[in-house]
């Protein structure tokens, strides 16, 4: 685990994995009502999908409720055969008809579970992929990206399980109303009853039934919501140790310091303490449940007395009885389960903002893009210069100036070094080169021309960098160097060639389309050299104006690093180059180099020339560098 890993663990620490801010219930219903209509653009059938599945699934049961009840009505009221057949006949047909329609229902959505998931998932991709660059650079968007993604993968909460809070409700509603339908003439008063008081007592029980079931998921809502932060924390400890055990970097750490029961302990302590908070909500969820199925069996209770004594008193048939009481018995359900929706509405509506917060609609999706596009196109020309005019930087909401009225120009087919101590502003002026940031102040002109007027896509063209932290993609190797599933296979070899992995790319089982890391089954892992010389095969491919190298060769020996820098050059000796590295002796063989120092431009000049000038940064560091190398190899 780098350093940056563990900072950026640490600054996770102090944020909340719960959705910032709470809503009201009709607000929650609007932000789930809105994802609806995001899942709806891809894919109407899903929500319809679910809901009629759904939909079907819990009217069945109701079917045979009713058709039971006329069987039996024509069975104890000595009915014809006839009339009984045809009685099963339709209740056969009916539960057949609603099957074959809940199957239906359940067929036509394209997305389910994962599908839909990777869907919405692609659309956050999507705004991380077009947003500015500095932006990525910022906590904001991450940290956003991140509460959307735990919320998900510890509580389940978030856009994808809006399918599953329509379902809820219409299950909700649906055994609500169906149970009052079937129910409903034992609420009318019998012939001769003044004041029915058995109807009003189980209206009042149904009555303490659902105040008891509300009251009591409002409590259990509000242990869950307060127990998300302490379980995030925990299973963001539990994460940090699962991945530290398994991880290869840290194997030397664990068995050369003896860690292995020190991570034992952390992880059995988490394990107890994950345990203490889910079991206090347990509890108290069995006891509210208990209460609750007491209460509804009271109301089934007195519904059998009532539905019973009108029965013996010769108002309803036998098949009344079942329906009714069968009837009422779900309607408790219903209700139960109406409860449960609308308090997953509340959760999940929080959730759901966050998440259209991120993905943005309308003008609002452009949030993360506020650099203003050029409308000039611009074809790579023959000939160009780039010029550093007077430009002055610092990173968004910092106030240090990190590049200070900089004035360079850098011409094609000339290759520059830049050098400099760490923190001087290298990697910074590179970023500015390619237009990852704007300047703050002064221009960057490219023929004359502020880059900002010309398209960002053209002008990025103009560059091949191959960064310090350059990825490789788990692709088959010719797409990897091509960037591309189409390329053209005698360049890439020939790529492959001048970096240096031309025999390397031969000796694979399946040559340009052999895949790189084990994403696929048949994939291959490479070192951390093949990995370097592939990027930079990759950079040629692309045969850019403009090849640019910031240390991507930081993991190789000062000899190794020289010849990588010296091949390089010979292969890109017509376009304009810039090599980045510390070790001043890779950088020698450039036309110019230029020496950065907090932020300025201190020098530029050749190796010889900078050399000659004692009193200046170039001459200090080398001697400093040159002392270090004879000291750790006196043979040198
Ligand atoms: P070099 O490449 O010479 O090592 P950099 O250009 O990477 O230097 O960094 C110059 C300065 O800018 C350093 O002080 C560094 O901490 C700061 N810096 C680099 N990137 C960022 C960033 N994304 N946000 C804020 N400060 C940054």
């Amino acid at each position: 685990m780098t350093e940056q890993e563990k900072n950026s663990g640490q600054d996770q620490e102090q944020n909340t994995d719960t959705a910032e801010g709470k809503q009201s219930f009709w607000e929650s219903l609007r932000s789930v009502c809105h994802v609806a209509r995001v899942i709806f653009r891809l894919d109407k059938w899903n929500i319809p999908s679910f809901v009629g599945d759904q939909f079907f699934m819990t009217l069945q049961p109701f079917v045979g409720l009713f058709f039971s009840a006329r069987i039996l009505d024509a069975l104890f009221a000595g009915a014809d055969r006839d009339v009984v057949i045809r009685w099963i006949l339709a209740a056969v047909a009916c539960n057949y008809g609603v099957y074959l329609a809940e199957r239906l229902m359940g067929c036509l959505s394209r997305l389910e579970g994962i599908t839909l998931y990777w869907q919405l998932y692609q659309e956050m991709s999507r705004v991380m992929m077009r947003a500015d660059y500095k932006e990525l650079e910022k906590p904001d968007i991450r940290q956003s990206k991140e509460r959307i993604e735990r919320a998900t993968n510890m509580f389940w909460y978030g856009p994808w399980e809006v399918p599953g809070v329509f379902m809820r409700l219409v299950e909700g509603l649906t055994i609500t109303i169906s149970a009052l339908v079937l129910a409903f003439p034992i609420f009318l008063p019998v012939k001769g009853e003044k004041i029915p008081w058995g109807m009003l007592g189980m209206l009042l029980f149904i009555g303490v039934s659902v105040w008891y079931s509300l009251s009591s998921e409002k409590k259990l809502y509000k242990m869950k919501e307060d127990s998300l932060d302490p379980l995030a924390r925990v299973y963001r400890k539990q994460d940090f140790f699962e991945a530290y055990a398994g991880e290869n970097k840290a194997a030397k750490d664990i068995r050369l310091f003896g860690q292995k029961n020190l991570i034992f302990r952390l992880m059995e302590q988490n394990i107890k303490e994950e345990q203490r908070i889910v079991d206090a909500r347990r509890f108290r969820q069995a006891k509210s449940f208990g209460i609750r199925g007491a209460l509804a069996q009271a109301v089934g209770c007195l519904a059998y007395l009532i539905v019973g004594a009108r029965a013996l008193a010769g108002i309803f048939g036998i098949g009344s009885v079942v329906q009714y009481v069968g009837a009422i018995m779900k309607l408790s359900e219903g209700i139960r389960v109406l409860i449960y929706a609308v308090q997953h509405i509340t959760m999940q509506g929080p959730h759901c903002q966050e998440y259209l917060d991120f993905i943005g609609e309308g003008e609002d999706a452009k949030k993360y893009c506020h650099e203003q596009d050029g409308q000039k196109t611009l074809e790579a020309p023959e000939d160009y210069t780039i010029v550093f005019d007077h430009v002055s930087f610092r990173y968004p909401g910092n106030e240090e100036w990190v590049l200070k009225d900089l004035n360079i120009t850098l011409k094609r087919g000339e290759h520059f070094a830049v050098v400099g101590m760490n923190g001087s502003g290298k990697t910074t002026f590179i970023k500015l080169l390619c237009r990852l940031y704007e300047p703050e102040k002064g221009r960057i002109l490219f023929n004359g021309t502020d880059i900002r007027e010309f398209k960002h896509e053209d002008y990025q063209k103009l560059f091949a960098v191959v960064f310090q932290d350059f990825q490789v993609f788990a692709l088959p190797l010719g797409e990897n160097i091509a960037a591309s599933r189409h390329y053209d296979d005698k360049r890439v070899e020939a790529c492959l060639e001048q970096a240096g992995v031309g025999e390397f790319a031969k000796s694979l089982p399946k040559g340009l389309e052999q895949p790189l890391y084990t994403v696929e089954t048949d994939g291959i892992n490479i070192s951390g050299g093949e990995a370097q010389k592939i990027a930079i095969a990759r950079a040629l491919y692309k045969d850019a104006p403009f090849v640019i190298l910031d240390e991507p060769t930081a993991a190789l020996d000062p000899i190794a690093e020289a010849e990588v820098y010296a091949g390089f050059q010979g292969m890109v000796r017509e376009k304009g180059a810039i090599y980045i590295s510390h070790r001043l002796s890779s950088c020698r063989f450039c036309d110019k180099i230029a020496v950065f120092h907090e932020g300025r431009l201190v020098q530029l000049g050749t190796h010889e020339e900078l050399l000659k000038s004692e009193e200046g940064k170039y001459h200090e560091l080398w001697q400093a560098q040159a002392q270090y190398y004879q000291r750790s190899n006196p043979a040198c």
